[in-house]
């Protein structure tokens, strides 16, 4: 093609006025138009020409232009999924895999499972479980071990674009190093950088070596192109002939997608503000009264402060005496319903006024028709981690200038928009505020991820290939930890079977996983128990179990029902996985000594102990001394055990300790012998 002319170092740039993505109007198109309007639609030949001749190719393009919904259909349209091989696009949110994977598939007339898949954690929907659970009702248990063999069949039958989070991509080089089945490997939202993002990217450009069939394509709205660029064009060894042209080239291409946003004007604060919650609900009241119509999108951190918010939103706009009743509110965070997705994507009704509350999810990775003002807090909840006390703290923290840029461009798809930065002052932003944020792998727990790398046999892990490097010190904390819990042998390999197990888990038994505590307040009592936080869950898992999983009971409960069908589906999924890998599995029936043991096992590092006579309600961690308390949301609090374990440290004011079990400090030495006398500690008081 004539505009291919990639002299000028392998970079293509294209510009075009194209009329945007907004001037869809839903329901009068054909899809077929719709994908045609989109910004990324002219660049459909240049997008194969670049993939076909380049390993790799950089596309950036705003957000909604078509990256994600598009390229993976172009590429199956240009023959890629052809003879069985599957085209994968990566996303870093749960939440965004299965939206994009419904619009494709709808896009394409078929249904989710067939030509298009997506896999997150505890989920499969590509074409093999749907066979594979129709051959368990048919056959019955004994075909589970043959699935190997006819999912994989499956599979390269019909599965052609598979949509998937980077953390699963990563799983199935266990089985899979080379991932041959994939013919393209689409990394989206590359900008995010989480610690899984960046993971992939070593390996993939490992993988390259040994696969010149392979394309990669890196993909995100605001990635430093030439950066990762350099990245994958950085090889020790193999080089091309002088003066031979390798097909496909090691350097990378790069590609912009020129879209054109409206104009959206800034608002900052005079003074900063302290009620934050109050201050967004005023916003959002004000723009709806004064401003003409035009759905709202308001940026906050997480669940907890999203729920107070839409609570206090509903009551001043039912109390108001201005009219409020032509909002929809709605909450956007991962872990909503299919219905409540729904409801975000689906069209505002003539006269009404959609205000979509969201965590960052909504800054990149989903696209909202017919958003005309931002209300950004301008902050999201970021992992800190200090390897020094090996404390991670999850602290609502400012986003960068790229970041808080990005949120706004969200108001101006559809015409002129405005966005209000209403928690902080103008000189604030422009002198304070990072331009860029931190990859989270140089400020997080490494623990899993060296796991996951020693799985795959990757030994010198000092010396892999990062995008950008972790801080040596957090790599020996997570070396050290994992060698005290017995998964790493002395060379620093996996012991056999323990280390290998742990790999195989999806649920890292450090991540933490959410479970069904919200709005618990006024039953919890009905279900607290003595020994701590894990013992009160397990007594709402049975009451559950006892309702036969009953929404009712939840209600009645204040208990999150979803919540809880997650809680089965993924206790489900790891009797699969302990069954297949050979744990052999026992009812600790009521002994709830066992269940505390179980936890000081996993989390030994996390002992902390309260000085006698202490009335203050402080304690001290037994690694690094650090005063930490017990979080108000915890059965323990106010009772004061002297020696807990934690699961998870929240700092606000203090450092508070989420979900805390009591435990005998005896079982310390017991569970991690090494640990305790590697430390010179002597926990027993
Ligand atoms: P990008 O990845 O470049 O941000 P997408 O491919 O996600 O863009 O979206 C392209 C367009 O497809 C959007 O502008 C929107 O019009 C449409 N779209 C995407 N997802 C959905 C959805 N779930 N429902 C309706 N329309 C959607
Ligand atoms: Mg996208």
């Amino acid at each position: 093609p004539r505009l291919l002319d990639d002299e000028e170092g392998g970079v293509v740039f294209l510009s075009s006025s194209l009329s945007s993505a907004s001037s869809i109007g839903y329901g009068y198109a054909s899809i077929e138009k719709q994908r045609q309007r989109l910004p990324v639609y002219k660049y459909r030949t240049a997008i194969l020409y670049l993939v076909e001749t380049h390993a790799t190719t950089i596309i950036v393009g705003e957000t909604g232009s078509g990256k994600t919904t598009q390229i993976p259909q172009y590429l199956k349209e240009a023959g890629w999924a052809d003879g069985g091989r599957v085209i994968a696009c990566t996303q870093p949110r749960r939440l965004a895999v299965q939206a994009v994977a419904s619009r494709v598939a709808e896009e394409m007339g078929v249904k989710v499972g067939e030509e298009v898949g997506y896999t997150i954690r505890f989920e499969d929907f590509t074409n093999k479980v749907r066979h594979l659970s129709s051959y368990l009702s048919i056959f019955g248990v004994i075909i589970f071990v043959m699935h190997a063999g006819i999912s994989s069949l499956a599979v390269q039958d019909l599965t052609a674009i598979k949509f998937l989070t980077d953390g699963v991509l990563l799983r199935e080089m266990m089985d899979d190093p080379l991932l041959t089945k994939y013919s393209v490997i689409m990394v989206d939202e590359a900008h995010e950088r989480s610690i899984s993002t960046d993971i992939l990217l070593g390996l993939l450009k490992k993988i390259q070596r040994c696969r010149s069939d392979l394309r990669l394509i890196i993909s995100s709205a605001t990635i430093e192109a030439k950066s990762m660029s350099a990245f994958f064009h950085a090889r020790k060894g193999r080089r091309g002939l002088e003066g031979v042209e390798l097909v496909p080239r090691l350097e990378p291409a790069i590609l912009s997608v020129e879209g054109r946003g409206f104009n959206v004007q800034i608002h900052y604060v005079e003074e900063p503000v302290s009620d934050y919650v109050q201050a967004a609900v005023s916003t959002v009241l004000l723009i709806h009264d004064k401003e003409p119509p035009g759905d709202i999108l308001v940026f906050l951190t997480g669940q907890d402060d999203i729920d107070a918010t839409i609570q206090l939103l509903t009551e001043e706009a039912r109390t108001s005496k201005k009219n409020s009743s032509g909002l929809i509110i709605l909450p956007l965070y991962s872990g909503l319903s299919r219905a409540e997705q729904e409801q975000v994507f689906s069209p505002t009704p003539r006269g009404k006024r959609k205000v979509v509350i969201s965590t960052n999810i909504a800054e990149t990775s989903l696209t909202l028709e017919g958003i005309v003002y931002v209300v950004d807090s301008g902050f999201s909840k970021q992992r800190f981690y200090n390897p020094i006390s090996d404390i991670e703290n999850l602290v609502v923290a400012p986003i960068s200038k790229a970041s808080a840029r990005q949120r706004a461009g969200r108001a101006g798809r559809v015409r002129p928009g405005k966005c209000y930065r209403w928690l902080y002052t103008e000189e604030y932003f422009v002198k304070e505020i990072p331009a860029e944020g931190i990859p989270e792998m140089q400020r997080s727990n490494l623990v899993s991820c060296v796991i996951q790398l020693k799985a795959l046999g990757i030994d010198n892990i000092l010396g892999f290939d990062w995008p950008a490097s972790p801080p040596p010190e957090a790599m020996i904390r997570a070396l050290e930890v994992l060698y005290s819990l017995g998964v790493l042998d002395d060379d620093a390999k996996l012991t056999s079977p323990t280390g290998f197990q742990v790999a195989e888990i999806p649920l890292s038994i450090w991540v933490s996983g959410r479970g069904a505590q919200k709005e618990l307040d006024e039953a919890k009592l009905r279900f607290a128990a003595a020994e701590g936080d894990h013992v009160t869950f397990l007594n709402i898992y049975k009451g559950f179990l006892q309702s036969c999983k009953s929404s009712h009971w939840c209600h009645k409960n204040f208990i999150n029902y979803h919540a809880m069908k997650k809680v089965i589906e993924i206790r489900e999924q790891l009797r699969r996985i302990a069954q297949r890998i050979g744990i052999v599995m026992k009812s600790c029936e009521s002994d709830m000594q066992v269940v505390r043991k179980a936890v000081t096992a996993g989390f030994f590092a996390n002992a902390c102990y309260s000085e006698a006579y202490s009335q203050s309600g402080m304690y001290k961690t037994v690694r690094g001394s650090q005063e930490v308390y017990i979080h108000p949301s915890s059965v323990l609090f106010r009772v004061n055990p002297k020696w807990v374990i934690y699961h998870s440290l929240v700092s606000t004011d203090r450092q508070y300790m989420r979900n805390v079990i009591s435990i005998d400090p005896s079982w310390l030495l017991e569970v991690a012998p090494h640990f305790y006398q590697q430390h010179r500690l002597n926990p027993i008081h």
